[in-house]
């Protein structure tokens, strides 16, 4: 038994993604490595065993720290008050090729994907989740449980709020020291989205220039 186990939680797409950047992360700490899901999933995935919550806690490592590596903010939010509870440490996860410039300022949880960019003066709230060729810009602020599928492009002066999610090839265009654009709180970029103005929060906007997507009718 290893003295310190490492949980990603998440065996599904992502998590299978998350762990080799763990691995490599804690690489010669001794440390063991399975998926925690509470999901039908098979006891083992490529190569690594899959614990029910349960029994991850029920593991007499002397330590053990979480990753959670699910795309879904409302989940990881439910699993980071949980695991909190139960004591359990977050574990940042940073990819080796990660750029982070001057004066960026990370919360726990987050996990940075590979060519993942963080310029300058930029500030991240908790359990982040920045996946392959991201990037955040000078003078950002992301709030907690935000979600950047792969290449997001968060050009500079620009504030996201909770819970927000933006999808793959988003553009977001850049705010000013006075004026940052702003995208609000649970709000949904899709994919390929050009965004030239704020989104109000927990509207989905899509195309170039993006709109709102209004409900269908009927
Ligand atoms: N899951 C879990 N506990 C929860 C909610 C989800 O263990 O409370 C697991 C779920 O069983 C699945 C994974 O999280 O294996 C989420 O997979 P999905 O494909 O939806 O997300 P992604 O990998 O793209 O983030």
């Amino acid at each position: 038994m290893s003295d310190h186990l490492v949980g990603i939680y998440g065996a599904s797409g992502f998590g299978r993604e998350v762990l080799p950047l763990v691995r490599k992360q804690l690489k010669g700490e001794g440390v063991e490595l399975v998926f925690v899901d509470d999901g039908d999933v098979p006891a083992q995935l490529n190569g690594y065993a899959t614990l029910g919550y349960g029994q991850f806690l029920a593991n007499k490592a002397k330590k053990k720290s979480i990753v959670l590596a699910i795309a879904n903010s409302a989940i990881r939010e439910k699993l980071a008050v949980k695991c909190r509870g139960d004591g359990i440490q977050p574990l940042d996860v940073m990819a080796d090729n990660v750029v982070v410039l001057d004066e960026v300022d990370i919360a726990e949880g987050a996990v940075l994907c590979h060519f993942v960019q963080l310029t300058s003066n930029v500030r991240i709230g908790k359990y982040f989740h920045a996946n392959i060729y991201s990037y955040v810009a000078h003078d950002c602020i992301i709030g907690d449980y935000v979600t950047f599928a792969p290449s997001v492009r968060c050009n500079g002066n620009i504030v996201i709020e909770d819970h927000a999610y933006i999808g793959t090839g988003a553009v977001i265009k850049q705010g000013t020291p006075e004026k940052p654009l702003v995208i609000g709180k649970g709000a949904v970029v899709g994919m390929g989205a050009v965004v030239t103005k704020d989104v109000p929060p927990g509207v989905t906007v899509v195309g170039n220039p993006a709109r709102v997507l209004e409900a269908r009718k009927g």
